[in-house]
């Protein structure tokens, strides 16, 4: 067991993963931007991404720097595709936003995983 990579393939529960990534970032062992649940909104971060919480213009997660405008996020749990894009240039993209993308793909997965096993 590693402490390094996301507890969510050992995890049964939101709140119980919620409460391990809380630990883990306050530890340093987990970066804010690989958590698969929000500590702001309790819930999986594909599900509350779509927040005005999750835009910052200073680090550029879900931020167009071009048009000065949020990116909008377009998700399908079915496909467990997640999209980030600018509704006025189309782009957008950031190291931030793709980091922030791929958590989002998975806690969709973990989410998905947790559904089954239950
Ligand atoms: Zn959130
Ligand atoms: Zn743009």
């Amino acid at each position: 067991m590693t402490t390094t990579t996301c507890p969510a393939t050992r995890v049964r529960s939101l709140p119980v993963l919620l409460a391990t990534e809380d630990d883990a970032e306050d530890m340093g062992l987990l970066a804010p931007d690989d958590r698969l649940t929000c500590h702001v909104h309790g819930r999986w971060i594909h599900q509350c991404v779509a927040s005005p919480a999750h835009v910052s213009p200073v680090t550029r997660h879900r931020w167009c720097r071009g048009c000065r405008t949020e990116l909008s996020v377009a998700v399908d749990e079915l496909t467990l595709a997640v999209r980030m894009s600018c509704p006025r240039c189309g782009g957008g993209a950031s190291a931030a936003t793709a980091r922030l993308t791929a958590a989002c793909r998975a806690s969709l997965a973990a989410e998905r995983d947790i559904r089954r096993a239950a």
